[in-house]
């Protein structure tokens, strides 16, 4: 008996050993296998994305401060025959690019305000959306000051953009497909919704928030087939997100957990580092944890998605540090969004559901 199990451990072993010796040496092999994991990572979203539902997905939720599990801001939202990026901050493309969230007929990009994490990663997804067909100028649609950006980065680009054309051919880079065309949404006062897309059910609402000196600086509502998301942008606690965010399914709002950010300020004055008072004056213009949930309940809203998430959250001890005090004014519907949540809210129906696409 003892020889026939040794038999067969050894037999499992050759087994073993051989198949390892097929892949670490046969090219053959290796390109197979590479074959189907390529395959089978392209197939997977095209199909998910459904037009009976309204998609959401994070595809950065960090801010300037660097953070290896987050991407500056970023989100994509997909509404039928639409397809909106909401802020395109540096890494938001290598995440959309790693969920394979197809990217190639974005009707828009909106931009919320013009701090550099809200817009430098805007080539990336500019480049590879024209990479994946996109014929026309990328539409961005921003408050006043959008023109600007939009031929900073044309004219910056520009010599990039001729060295593609010339390699791959107008036919598969169109010339017109190089550029930005900057739509600049004036949103007069902070009473008025400004309607900035209406079309095939999908309608984009811009709004005012509170970011100053940023000003002005907008947060959008996407809504279709009677289901709603809401950015709030970057803001301080103010109630406009809850006015126009007014029984929204989901507010993705943005928050900095101060008290977390006062020990980093004390920690950096303690060292003689200038830093330190970054960190005391960035606390003025954005939400803490607490104040988001007070505005989410005040919109009615069913699920808040914590956003542009201040400070670095590397475990479970610093994510609880930084919700204290949230359970006792929200205790349901409030989660910490990552990159890579995907929010699916199907049509005719009350459902939020969660998929995590890491
Ligand atoms: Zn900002
Ligand atoms: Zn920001």
């Amino acid at each position: 008996m003892k020889r026939l199990v040794a038999a067969a451990v050894a037999a499992v072993l050759v087994l073993f050993a051989a198949g390892f010796a097929a892949l670490w040496f046969s090219d053959d092999v290796q390109d197979a296998m590479l074959r189907r994991v390529v395959q089978s990572n392209m197939a997977f979203n095209d199909a998910v994305l459904d037009p009976e539902a309204l998609h959401v997905v994070l595809c950065g939720t960090g801010s300037p401060m660097p953070d290896p599990d987050r991407a500056q801001s970023c989100a994509i939202v997909y509404a039928g025959e639409h397809v909106f990026v909401v802020d395109a901050g540096l890494g938001g493309w290598d995440r959309l690019a790693a969920f394979g969230l197809p990217v190639g007929n974005i009707t828009g990009v909106l931009i919320t305000h013009f701090h550099s994490d809200h817009i430098s990663g805007l080539p990336d997804i500019a480049l590879n959306s024209w990479a994946s067909g996109r014929r026309e100028a990328l539409a961005l649609y921003g408050p006043p000051g959008v023109e600007t950006v939009a031929a900073g980065f044309d004219l910056a680009y520009s010599l990039d953009d001729g060295y593609r054309i010339a390699h791959h051919g107008p036919d598969f880079f169109s010339e017109e497909g190089a550029n930005f065309r900057p739509i600049t949404v004036d949103v007069p006062d902070r009473d008025t919704g400004v309607t900035v897309f209406e079309d095939a059910g999908v309608k984009v609402t811009a709004f005012r928030v509170s970011h100053e000196p940023v000003e002005p600086a907008y947060g959008f509502r996407i809504d279709y087939k009677g289901r709603s998301v809401v950015f709030s942008g970057d803001t301080k606690e103010d109630r406009n997100v809850a006015t126009f965010g007014a029984g929204a399914d989901v507010i993705v709002h943005e928050a900095l957990a101060a008290h977390m950010v006062d020990l980093l300020g004390e920690g950096l004055a303690a060292r003689g580092d200038r830093r330190s008072k970054v960190m005391y004056d960035i606390q003025d213009y954005h939400a803490t944890p607490v104040q988001a949930a007070k505005v989410a309940n005040e919109a009615g809203t069913k699920l808040l998605v914590y956003t542009h998430v201040v400070p670095r959250l590397p475990n479970a001890l610093a994510e609880r540090v930084f919700l204290r005090g949230v359970s006792d004014i929200r205790k349901r519907g409030v989660m910490i969004g990552y990159d890579g949540l995907y929010l699916r809210l199907p049509a005719g129906s009350e459902k939020i559901e969660t998929i995590d696409l890491r």
